[in-house]
């Protein structure tokens, strides 16, 4: 398993340059830097990963965050792994993983 930075698109204009503002404590509002649209990600649990998973990469505070639809932790990162189909999420904390939806206004 290679862990990823989280990343998404804006669900309007596709732009990768999203930002999120807020504190996982308030929210997970995110705000596109090319179109200012708002969106805040959700995520379904699709299944579980039980196999070692790599170092964390380092993470960057002002990038993209959502929380685990299980724990509700926001540690979840791109999964590159042969047995995770492409585009689902791992929750470090409890090992679930995720697909992710983004909710716009
Ligand atoms: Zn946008
Ligand atoms: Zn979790």
């Amino acid at each position: 398993m290679i862990l990823t930075p989280l990343a998404f698109n804006c669900p309007k204009c596709g732009s990768a340059d999203v930002f999120y503002s807020c504190t996982p404590s308030c929210c997970f509002n995110h705000v596109c830097g090319q179109c200012y649209a708002t969106f805040e990600p959700r995520t379904a649990r699709v299944g579980e990963y039980k196999g070692e998973t790599g170092p964390r990469p380092e993470a960057d505070s002002a990038g993209p965050t959502a929380p685990c639809a299980r724990c509700g932790e926001h540690s979840l990162f791109g999964a590159i792994d042969e047995t995770v189909p492409a585009g689902q999420l791992l929750c470090v904390s409890c090992g679930a993983l995720l697909t992710l939806e983004l909710d716009s206004e």
